[in-house]
């Protein structure tokens, strides 16, 4: 079979060819139906993942049951599954609650699963090593869904987080509109009342934001004044949550300035900014929260969600052999939503 491979850090993925996988006991293999492309594999081309290489890219995976190893029970072949991402050890106390995201084994380097060290999806087939990590997709079409399992699970777990400061009353900045930033505004739509700020450096993002309901939108390219516009917007009480899907330093130094007390900071971008802390400033009373993925409870919730039409991944469908030219694109800001892969 065709997979992406990771070699290492600072060089392109390769396409290689691989034997067809078999599910070891315990395991499942599962037949790829779409890979999402995250932007968290440029990170992971450009500086590698804290393991050595080389394995299959994919962490953004759906398909169907294809074979179960020896002792796994409740699944049969063809069944449609997302794959749940972040895998950990299925015994530590957050493990048991289904938040493997915080696995406490992972502490120091979270990032273990398959397309983070071990082989991911963005092949024809995955070896899943605990049945414990799929989530029946009930009626939706694998290539569609496979967005869901991390462009939809890390906002909706951010979101859920952050809900009793989303009043009616209230503003959330959300920055950076591209795969997770435009499946936040659609969770936001569906689950709470608050009134939503969109901010990018692209007026096509904001257009997509628009259409998916922001209530304002706002080109964060000059960031002071941005700023400005935004604290003019909400007047003296400030921004009650700022959702900050890019973590640059201009992004996280607005999200100090708009925010107003009691209110939260939450960065889930990667790219590398530093939140610094003065007296006051961000305003007391703010928390600041860097959450990393979600549990696997919160992706049956995501799923459902989706199930009932609430909220659903702009896709863009590539060939599996794309898959350099797509992380080109996704580089170069080329993508609308989010890009899969299909084998
Ligand atoms: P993406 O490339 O699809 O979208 C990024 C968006 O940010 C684009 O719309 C781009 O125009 C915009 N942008 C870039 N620089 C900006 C700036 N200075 N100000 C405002 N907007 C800006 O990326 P994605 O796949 O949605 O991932 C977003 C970030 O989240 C990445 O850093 C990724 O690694 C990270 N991530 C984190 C987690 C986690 O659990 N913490 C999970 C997945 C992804
Ligand atoms: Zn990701
Ligand atoms: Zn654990």
């Amino acid at each position: 079979m065709k997979a992406v491979r990771y070699i290492e850090a600072g060089r392109a993925p390769e396409i290689v060819d691989l034997p067809k996988p078999i599910a070891g006991p315990g395991q499942v293999l599962v037949k790829i139906g779409g890979a999402g492309v995250c932007h968290s594999d440029l990170h992971v081309l450009d500086h590698g993942v804290g393991r050595t290489g080389p394995f299959t890219l994919g962490h953004e995976n759906a398909g169907w049951v294809e074979a179960i190893g020896d002792g796994v029970t409740g699944w049969k072949e063809g069944d449609p599954v997302a794959v749940y991402g972040p895998w950990g050890c299925g015994l530590c106390r957050t493990c048991q609650t289904s938040a493997e995201n915080y696995c406490e084994g992972h502490a120091r380097s979270p990032a273990v699963g398959g397309g983070l060290g071990l082989d991911g999806g963005m092949a024809e087939y995955m070896i899943v090593p605990s049945p414990r990590l799929l989530v029946p997709l009930g009626t939706l079409d694998p290539a569609e869904a496979a967005p869901l399992s991390d462009a939809g699970l890390t906002p909706y777990h951010a979101i859920k987080a952050a809900l009793p400061l989303l009043t009616p009353d209230a503003t959330i900045l959300v920055l950076g509109i591209g795969g997770l930033g435009h499946m936040a505004l659609q969770i936001l739509r569906a689950m709470t009342p608050v009134k939503i700020i969109a901010g990018d450096i692209d007026d096509a993002r904001l257009a997509h934001a628009h259409e998916l309901g922001a209530t304002h939108t706002i080109n964060t390219r000059d960031a002071h004044r941005a700023a400005e516009e935004i604290l003019d917007m909400v007047g003296g009480r400030g921004v009650a949550v700022a959702l900050d899907f890019v973590g640059a330093q201009p992004t996280i130094d607005l999200c100090c300035r708009v925010v107003g007390r009691a209110s939260r900071i939450t960065v889930v971008g990667l790219a590398g900014g530093i939140l610094h802390y003065a007296p006051n400033r961000p305003p007391y009373g703010c928390q600041v929260s860097i959450p990393y993925w979600g549990s696997r409870s919160e992706l049956m919730e995501v799923i459902a969600l989706a199930e009932a039409g609430r909220i659903r991944a702009d896709v863009e469908k590539f060939p599996l052999e794309s898959a350099a030219d797509v992380y080109q694109r996704l580089r170069e800001g080329r993508i609308k939503g989010r890009a899969v892969l299909l084998p």
